[in-house]
């Protein structure tokens, strides 16, 4: 392969283009960035395009508008890329292939406007992933839509295949690699119809994880390198479902579930972080993923129609990796919040919670305390308690990332 298809088509795309309505495509260049591989196409208009990975051999492929190419495609060879193809794939639709040397992700990919100079350009940022989540992006067809502008990237569905799209968590965050903000889904847990667990003191849970919710994206926004998006901004009822998927059409990086619920036994206090697993880490974590998943049906929802793939608590290979990161996530932030405030023995705990389900979002639930506990109550009832929490789950999900950039370096 390689050598001479690229040759092949970069003589055939150096002809002039007969067409003159359609949007050209001028430049293209390949860098290494150490920690990524950035592809760029100079357009002189803006266009939208998506991408999927092929597999045997591995490919990554990326539709586009029919487009005038005088671009030279022929590009240098680069850690993670042997050769890039260019043409017309059906009236309508040009296609770049870019043949890949190892299990390759597309982390970034958006359609800048004109600076200056420079024109519109498309840009895809490429890094290392694993041979699994590579397969899983592959089986699954996942597909990536580039949008003009803000740099953002959802997965959407090919008709007719399942919906799931791998994590794209490791994404690069530094200013270099774009203006993309990490994205943090926050599920304030209860509301509506369920006001959740109802403290010692008569305090709601659905009151205190909303209170506690707004905080935790107000000090995220604070630090410009966040957005967050709320799966409730007021007092109404939603099912376990509908969170997942305002999480998912975001697109979050991340999803953080917040709750305070109560335990029988009054002096148990102390917070707790909660990751996906099919077995449950003690028989306390299984009861309250099983009180959790009641949600829906305090909610009135009718179980046998709703929610069956979140219920279905089998795990793929997506799943699996977002369950990993999600650990190391539960791990960075208990590192911070074990600072600030105290928490249950055993901090980190798995359980099956619906909630925690997405299969391609790193998923946390994060018990901040326990409603039957009355020093636990009075603290959470205090906004500057709730803040102290919440500043130190901002740090924890800094380190994440920060460890997270680091990893990809090797
Ligand atoms: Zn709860």
């Amino acid at each position: 392969m390689g050598r001479r298809s690229v040759l092949g088509a970069s003589a055939m795309l150096l002809l002039p283009s007969m067409a003159s309505a359609m949007p050209q495509a001028s430049t293209m260049r390949i860098h290494d960035h150490g920690t990524f591989t950035r592809l760029v196409v100079e357009l002189s208009e803006s266009i939208e395009a998506s991408a999927f990975v092929l597999p045997e051999p591995r490919r990554l492929v990326v539709d586009l508008p029919e487009l005038a190419w005088s671009a030279d495609v022929s590009v240098s060879k680069t850690a993670l890329v042997s050769a890039v193809r260019a043409g017309l794939f059906e009236p309508g639709r040009s296609r770049l292939v870019i043949d890949l040397i190892q299990a390759t992700q597309l982390s970034q990919a958006y359609v800048l406007p004109p600076t200056g100079a420079t024109p519109w350009r498309l840009i895809l940022d490429l890094t290392p992933t694993t041979d699994d989540a590579f397969q899983a992006a592959a089986t699954l067809n996942q597909i990536t839509r580039i949008m003009p502008q803000g740099g953002t990237a959802m997965a959407v569905a090919k008709p007719a295949a399942a919906v799931e799209k791998t994590t794209t968590a490791a994404r690069p965050t530094s200013s270099k690699s774009g203006p993309r903000k990490i994205v943090v889904a926050i599920d304030p847990g209860h509301g509506g119809i369920d006001p959740g667990a109802i403290g010692a003191g008569g305090a709601y849970e659905k009151t205190i994880t909303l209170m506690a919710a707004q905080q935790l994206k107000q000090k995220l926004e604070a630090t410009g390198r966040y957005r967050a998006v709320l799966t409730r901004t007021r007092d109404t009822s939603l099912v376990l479902r509908q969170r997942i998927e305002i999480a998912r059409h975001a697109p979050a990086d991340i999803f953080i579930s917040l709750h305070a619920d109560s335990i029988r036994d009054r002096d148990i206090r102390g917070l707790s972080v909660y990751t996906l697993s099919e077995k449950a880490s003690d028989a306390e974590a299984e009861a309250l993923a099983e009180r959790e998943n009641k949600a829906d049906l305090i909610i009135g929802m009718d179980l046998t129609k709703e929610s069956q793939e979140v219920r279905n608590i089998l795990i793929d290979l997506a799943q699996r990796e977002s369950m990993n990161l999600a650990a190391r996530l539960a791990t960075s932030l208990i590192d911070e919040l074990k600072r600030e405030v105290t928490l249950l023995r055993n901090a980190h705990r798995f359980a099956g919670f619906a909630v925690l389900k997405s299969p391609d979002i790193p998923s946390v639930l994060i018990e901040m305390g326990y409603l039957s506990n009355r020093v636990d109550q009075s603290s959470l009832l205090k906004e500057g308690y709730r803040g102290k929490l919440m500043s130190a789950v901002v740090r924890g999900l800094d380190r994440y990332f920060k460890e997270a950039q680091l990893a990809q370096r090797y």
